[in-house]
């Protein structure tokens, strides 16, 4: 299985180094040793590991431009929005270190015995599979309260970040976690199975596509290791009659364009009211087309290139299909001709069901408008998605939203007046296609512990 990883700079398509994979003697070198890691790690008080976290926050906040530039380097986020990413790493680590303790105090339970109580207890090695896209924060939202839970962990990172995913041990080795607290493994996908299996491996969690973690999943279920998914979405943004149609389009270019359009969370499909639908659509590409696409490094671009020509190429490919089954091109659409794997801000109207615009979900700045004919049928399209993971509502009223939220969107966030984001104080997660299982807040502190249940007679 030994090969070599390399790096190309999706800005210009220029080769940047190569990393050697490891061996299986070398793979299984690392389990062993984060395994063993794990005695000591879990005898850390939650002080003492909170004072590691609280020291990797300063660290990442030293090293944030050199940080900042290796994810622009490797994936083509433009640097302001790098340098955004390590700071909410920061917060995350700080907001793990002071809140664990009070996450995983012991409960009292009220039972026929004299004395019930549950515990959290850690589990072990938990394996995460990690994506390209948000290189640092996918990652750090994970180790900050699986470690602090006093778990090890293990990453495979996405090929095309694994100079983030060294920088990212590094990070915990100068912070004086005890050493194999946390390791990163130059491994190609097909050797996670192999990981998965290892009997000190005793959970996983992927953030990705849904077939690999539907893989993955597969592979957990086979040795019965518990999983967290959190995998696509295609996020329904509804502009109602009544919206502030300004903000909404605002709003709604912010969440599409997040990432050169390459989030999870971000707006993908608008579905608009049908009285108000040309002024918002006009709104909205007054938005889209203001937003600079350039060099990644430059102050002044709002959006760099997709991540690689492969992902670049194929939602062009869901756009010009789109196009032929009746969706208008209304922005963009075209492959810039220069090197690199560009492409521009694009809006697509008219969009139906039966179009990939429709019912993909499509990874990269490009917008699906769609018509509704009332409030019912804008919920009914938004829900016809195998996808649920936010979405959003625009109107002035806001006992509707409220409501609509509460009963109507099925999805694991709703943002009324706003754009979805994560943040470490909320729980986040899907429902359907687009995973189980919550990350952040006192929810995601749980998913990696042993919920012990003890009691005296
Ligand atoms: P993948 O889901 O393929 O990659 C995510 C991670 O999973 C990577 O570390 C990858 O490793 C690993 N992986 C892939 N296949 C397997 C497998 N069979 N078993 C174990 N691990 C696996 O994402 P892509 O980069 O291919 O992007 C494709 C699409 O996925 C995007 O267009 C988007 O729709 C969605 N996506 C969603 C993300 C999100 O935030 N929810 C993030 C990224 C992508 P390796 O790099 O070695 O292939």
């Amino acid at each position: 299985h030994q090969s070599a990883i390399e790096i190309i700079n999706p800005a210009n398509n220029e080769f940047v180094r190569r990393y050697q994979t490891m061996s299986q003697a070398q793979l299984h070198q690392v389990i062993d040793s984060v395994n063993d890691a794990f005695n000591g790690w879990r005898t850390f008080s939650l002080k003492q590991r909170g004072q590691c976290f609280k020291k990797a926050s300063a660290l990442l906040t030293a090293q944030s431009t050199e940080l900042a530039n290796l994810m622009t380097q490797e994936m083509g986020k433009v640097h302001k929005e790098a340098l955004g990413e390590i700071k909410k790493c920061a917060w995350v680590c700080e907001y793990y270190a002071d809140k664990a303790e009070s996450f995983l105090a012991d409960e009292e339970i009220e039972s026929d015995l004299s004395e019930s109580w549950v515990s959290y207890q850690p589990l072990g090695v938990v394996l995460s599979v990690m994506p390209w896209n948000f290189p640092f924060w996918q990652v750090f939202r994970f180790a900050a309260p699986t470690l602090m839970a006093g778990n090890v962990a293990l990453l495979k990172h996405a090929r095309q970040v694994t100079g983030c995913a060294l920088a990212i041990e590094a990070i915990f080795e100068q912070a004086g976690f005890p050493k194999n607290v946390f390791k990163s493994l130059l491994i190609s996908s097909d050797e996670v199975e192999s990981v998965i299996k290892h009997k000190a491996v005793r959970a996983v969690t992927l953030t990705g596509s849904t077939n690999a973690g539907s893989k993955v999943a597969s592979t957990a279920g086979k040795y019965i290791k518990k999983t967290v998914l959190e995998l696509g979405g295609s996020d329904p943004y509804i502009i109602l009659s009544d919206a502030d149609i300004q903000l909404a389009a605002e709003k709604s270019c912010q969440s599409r364009m997040i990432n050169a359009g390459q989030s999870c969370i971000a707006a993908k499909r608008f579905i608009v009211l049908e009285d108000v639908y040309d002024e918002f659509l006009q709104a909205f590409k007054a938005q889209m087309q203001n937003k600079v696409m350039g060099d990644p490094n430059h102050p002044e671009s709002d959006f760099g290139p997709q991540a690689n020509l492969d992902l670049r190429d194929i939602l062009h490919q869901q756009v010009t299909s789109s196009i032929k089954a009746g969706a208008k091109c209304v922005l963009g659409g075209e492959i810039p001709a220069k090197a690199g794997a560009w492409y521009p801000a694009t809006i697509l109207s008219e969009v139906q069901s039966g179009m990939p615009a429709y019912n993909e979900e499509l990874f990269g700045p490009v917008a699906s408008v769609i018509k509704a004919k009332n409030i019912e049928h804008a919920i009914e399209i938004a829900n016809d998605s195998e996808f649920g993971l936010g979405g959003a509502i625009f109107t002035q009223d806001i006992a509707l939203a409220k409501k609509l939220a509460k009963e109507a969107l099925d999805t694991g966030t709703v943002a009324i007046n706003d754009f979805v984001k994560s943040d470490p104080r909320l729980p986040f997660g899907g429902v359907k296609t687009s995973g189980y299982g919550r990350e952040l807040a006192s929810f995601g502190i749980k998913e990696f512990v042993n919920i012990k249940t003890i009691g005296v007679a």
